[in-house]
């Protein structure tokens, strides 16, 4: 996808990430290249499901982005009907879950880069690299349900290392070439990375002006009229020394000194840093002022075999990727909205076959996501810590939630959750274990605590709401007490892909 040869070029700033380095953070998530991951899974639709728990489970709010009706034409992409039948049913579903999802005006790609340069997300999830292109800032690569190997790219890291922002990707797009261009010939990743090179070090502050200007460019031309003179003169190219490289011969130099190296007898012998004084012969001093331009003249040369460069299909790549998409600049509202959750599970398991086994993980990420204050509208009861533990290396405590009310589908009343120690110690601090000696020491204190601290919540919550969630509890009550395992957490066994 993208721009020919991006990822190798981009290789040596490739990061390892989790989802867990952007808890509590929005992404934007290009859904068609969601899509097509798991359309090559045999659970298409579990596979988006998980992947959707699974940045839930990490307080993540997704904004789901798919592609609208105005792709250019360059890009428009051959799908079929029952794709776009699957994605427009998945966007109905998504919104009805209370994700905020966006049709972009046209290339999804695009819409998420904008959400990402304007900070409304702190990144992109797509194996998509012309996000780049379109300015995105932190792309998530190779994203896998419950992975700690996804990719990260950073722009910032992009631009320093390799010296490549928006401008000159799409100057790669057009030069090395793209899915819908072929590029100029004979141009690949390595001449476009002496390219680069040299522009910076002659400081051209823009790639794309400069490339509009190559034609008549005056210092360029200066040295091409100067070599074409050189070679319509016919002139040969004067013996050099092969001691100092001046003018003259050796066995000439030997005996009579060399006017350069300013020697009445013998010469300097060149070497890498002698700092000696350069040739003064035209051939040598074009090559001098050639020096600096060198792969520039290469590429230029290459591109203005065309009759026009950049031509009408390189402008409209530039104004592709250089203009706005609207549907993004008008996207505001980006948190997670409450639902029918009795319609969306019941759609889920009837309408996309995801099994009842795979929608109880739903809710116990829901609860992660109003923890890391994802959803505005949405409480939580945590009912006891059961102890502490560790979750990827970091220090959590396994908490005990109420079920929500409207969760017809876990059994056992309640959810066991693992959190982040510091997210219970500031949301929760009346749970959190004092101090852990003296806790040890005033344990059956400390256990009184507890106790009267569900009291006291039980006790406010106790109106008719509360009753009612208790007797729908009462009803399940008689079920066998499954045994108190992490389950709800445990994705990885879950895992489809
Ligand atoms: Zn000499
Ligand atoms: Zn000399
Ligand atoms: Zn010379």
């Amino acid at each position: 996808m993208g721009i020919r040869d991006l990822w190798n070029i981009l290789e040596q700033v490739k990061q390892e990430t989790s989802l867990a380095d952007f808890r509590g953070k929005k992404l934007a998530v290009d859904f068609s290249s969601w899509f097509v991951k798991c359309e090559a899974t045999p659970y298409t639709n579990r596979s988006i499901f998980y992947r959707i728990v699974d940045l839930m489970s990490n307080g993540i709010t997704p904004v789901f982005v798919f592609d609208g009706p105005k792709s250019p034409e360059f890009k428009a992409r051959k799908r079929g009907e029952s794709y776009f039948r699957a994605t427009s049913q998945w966007k109905e579903l998504l919104n009805e879950m209370g994700f905020p999802t966006l049709y972009a005006d046209g290339e999804a790609e695009k819409a998420c880069a904008q959400l990402n340069s304007s900070k409304a997300v702190v990144g992109c999830v797509t194996d998509d690299g012309d996000v780049f292109a379109y300015g995105a800032t932190t792309v998530l690569k190779d994203y896998r349900t419950g992975s700690k190997e996804i990719h990260l790219y950073e722009l910032s890291a992009i631009e320093e290392k390799i010296g490549i922002g928006q401008k000159e990707m799409i100057a790669a797009a057009i030069l090395i070439g793209c899915d819908y261009h072929k590029g100029v010939e004979s141009v690949g990743r390595e001449e476009f990375k002496d390219l680069l090179k040299e522009l910076r070090n002659n400081e051209v502050p823009d790639i794309i002006d400069r490339m509009r200007g190559w034609r008549n460019n005056p210092e360029i031309l200066s040295i091409i009229e100067e070599e074409k003179k050189l070679n319509t003169d016919n002139k040969k190219k004067s013996a050099h020394c092969s001691r100092c490289g001046h003018l003259g011969t050796l066995p000439r130099h030997s005996k009579n000194g060399c006017s350069h190296c300013n020697t009445p007898k013998e010469c300097n012998e060149k070497t890498e840093d002698s700092g000696m004084a350069p040739c003064s012969c035209e051939f040598h001093a074009l090559e001098r002022k050639k020096k600096p331009f060198l792969t520039e003249l290469k590429v230029r040369k290459a591109a203005l075999c065309q009759p026009c460069f950049p031509d009408e299909k390189d402008e409209e790549i530039i104004f592709e990727f250089m203009s706005k998409d609207e549907s993004a600049s008008n996207c505001i509202d980006l948190m997670l909205k409450t639902a029918n959750y009795q319609n969306v599970i019941e759609k889920l398991t009837e309408q996309f076959g995801v099994i009842a086994d795979d929608t109880k993980n739903f809710f116990p990420a829901l609860v992660k996501m109003v923890l890391y204050g994802q959803v505005r509208d949405l409480a939580i009861t945590p009912v006891e810590l059961l102890r502490k533990c560790k979750k990827d290396g970091e220090p959590c405590y396994l908490i005990k939630f109420k079920q929500f009310e409207f969760d017809a589908i876990n059994t056992e009343n309640v959810y066991k959750i693992k959190v982040l120690q510091s997210v219970i110690d500031s949301k929760f601090p009346e749970l959190t274990p004092k101090d852990e000696s003296k806790a040890k020491k005033d344990q059956g204190q400390t256990q009184a605590q507890a106790a009267t601290s569900k009291e006291r919540k039980r006790g406010k919550n106790d109106d008719s709401r509360q009753s009612k969630i208790n007797n729908f509890f009462s009803s399940k009550k008689n079920k066998p007490n499954r045994k108190a395992s992490d389950n709800t957490e445990d994705l990885q066994s879950l895992k489809t892909e």
